[in-house]
């Protein structure tokens, strides 16, 4: 099954048990300054969750798109972790619960996806005995297929509020993937793929820490698109689906460089698709780059791309020429992203432009600190050194983190916070000082120009706290 006919088949099915089926909510979350992406299916229908609104009906089924912040170190690492993803996610308001939740979940994965139920293991709440039940007594799964797991794993709560116990079905790749300590169900390797999690909520966490029973039980389930497919599809990784596939192709055609050349060549193939992805669909929904918030997200993203498309050996623009054969991916399922094909290439290209510039210079630079470091026996760049990257040649700490891994090194991650503040502050005065409201922005800038000796005067947000949501 292709990418696509996934997507359909999942919304066809449960359309068919009576759910509404909705298109996707925007990237940028509406009413909600508690995330600066939606990064889970159930995000947009917060408030059908929590009563403030009533939903259209109280069976609603989509596939989302999402990004995670969380992920941006994933990728490239793992087999499947991305930035932007599609999260199918069917949900209830109400209406119904566990046994239906688990029993379709297991209907769509063993019937229109067939996969094969050897392969299929199932974690659950360690307390959650009426998941188990299901999962043994309805289903007739065995016993040691059905494991407990903790809170960390099988329990969702932000704060307080409506949370519950979750049940997730994970893929079993087979031992070729790895038989190592990390190849466990919920463990770092890609042996067990962990595909859908069915979140149960029943509880109404108070602010003394009760679990209250909640009236209104919701479902909330949440499934990897591109994860199904590389399944589907006996994929390596993701990047072998025909969701990413085009853009690798791309890439090699254009280089000359066969992907599988080597682990690093891997890497940079798998980070620069998976990042002009995101970007792209950020783009489109109508985010920008910039150096705050959801912005400086994006320009993250871009600017961790443009570094390995330099390893690759581009010293010019090139994202901005990937931009049309993402769109081909999505178009199917997003129809209006060709009309804004050009406008997301010209934002491309003109951030690349903007890095590029600086780029060379910063990679001597950090050669040069590392080099210094070595002579003394150090591994660890100090938060002033990495601050400097970051004001003066635009490296976010991401990527200096990314660097420097590679060469074994590490960071001082407070000290570098410490600078970012001690830089804010010299904003915020230089801001009092000429009085912000009622002189114009150019004397501003060139008095913060001054005071800082640098260009960049906003925060960097610390970004990856951003709650996860399923
Ligand atoms: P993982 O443990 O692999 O990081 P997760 O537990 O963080 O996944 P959930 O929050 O449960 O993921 O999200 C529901 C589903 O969405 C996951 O089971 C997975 O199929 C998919 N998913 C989550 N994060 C990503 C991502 N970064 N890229 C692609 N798919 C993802
Ligand atoms: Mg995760
Ligand atoms: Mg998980
Ligand atoms: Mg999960």
């Amino acid at each position: 099954m292709t990418g696509n006919e996934i997507r359909q088949a999942y919304l066809d099915f449960f359309k068919d048990k009576g759910h509404l089926i909705m298109p996707s909510a925007p990237l940028i979350p509406q009413d909600d300054p508690s995330i600066l992406w939606i990064n889970a299916g159930m995000a947009p229908f917060k408030p059908y969750f929590d009563g403030r609104k009533t939903a259209p009906r109280n069976r609603i089924a989509t596939s989302q798109k999402c990004i995670r912040t969380n992920d941006i170190e994933n990728v490239g690492k793992t087999v499947r972790h991305h930035t932007f993803f599609e999260m199918l996610g069917n949900f209830s308001f109400g209406d119904y619960f566990k046994e239906e939740a688990i029993s379709w979940a297991w209907e769509f994965v063993t019937e229109v996806l067939k996969l094969p139920e050897e392969r299929l293991w199932i974690t659950i709440y360690q307390n959650d005995d009426e998941a188990f039940q299901i999962w043994h007594n309805k289903i007739g799964l065995s016993e040691d297929r059905i494991i407990r797991m903790g809170k960390k794993d099988n329990f969702w709560e932000i704060g307080t509020g409506p949370c519950g116990p979750c049940s997730e079905i994970h893929y079993d790749r087979g031992e070729e993937y790895g038989t190592g300590d990390e190849d466990v169900i919920g463990g770092e390797g890609d042996r067990f793929l962990e595909i859908w999690n069915l979140v149960f909520t029943q509880y109404d966490k108070s602010e003394d820490g009760e679990y209250l029973p909640l009236p209104n039980k919701n479902i909330d389930t949440g499934m990897g698109l591109e994860r199904v497919a590389s399944i589907l599809q006996d994929c390596e990784s993701n990047y072998e689906t025909d969701l990413l596939k085009p853009m690798i192709e791309y890439i090699a055609k254009d280089t000359g460089i066969n992907y599988t050349r080597d682990e690093d060549t891997i890497t940079a193939f798998r980070v620069i698709a998976d990042h002009i992805r995101g970007i792209t669909m950020a783009v489109f929904d109508g985010a920008l780059p910039s150096n705050e918030g959801r912005g400086y997200v994006i320009r993250r993203i871009l600017r961790r791309a443009v570094r390995y498309a330099g390893k690759l050996g581009y010293q010019e623009p090139f994202l901005y020429r990937m931009v049309p054969v993402v769109i081909d991916t999505l178009a199917a399922g997003y129809p209006e992203l060709s009309v804004k094909e050009e406008h997301i290439s010209r934002i491309v290209k003109a951030e690349e432009e903007r890095f590029l510039q600086t780029l060379d210079q910063g990679l001597s630079i950090i050669q040069e600190m590392l080099g210094k470091l070595k002579a003394s026996n150090q591994n660890t760049l100090s938060g002033k050194d990495a601050f400097k990257l970051y004001d003066t040649y635009g490296f976010p700490l991401d990527l200096t983190k990314d660097i420097l891994e590679e060469a074994d090194f590490s960071i001082d991650e407070d000290e570098f916070k410490k600078e970012m503040e001690k830089q804010r502050e010299r904003a915020r005065s230089a801001r009092e000082d000429i009085g912000f409201s009622g002189i114009g922005n150019e004397i501003l800038y060139s008095k913060l120009k001054k005071d800082l000796s640098g260009t960049n005067f906003v925060g960097y947000g610390d970004l990856k706290n951003e709650a996860e949501i399923l």
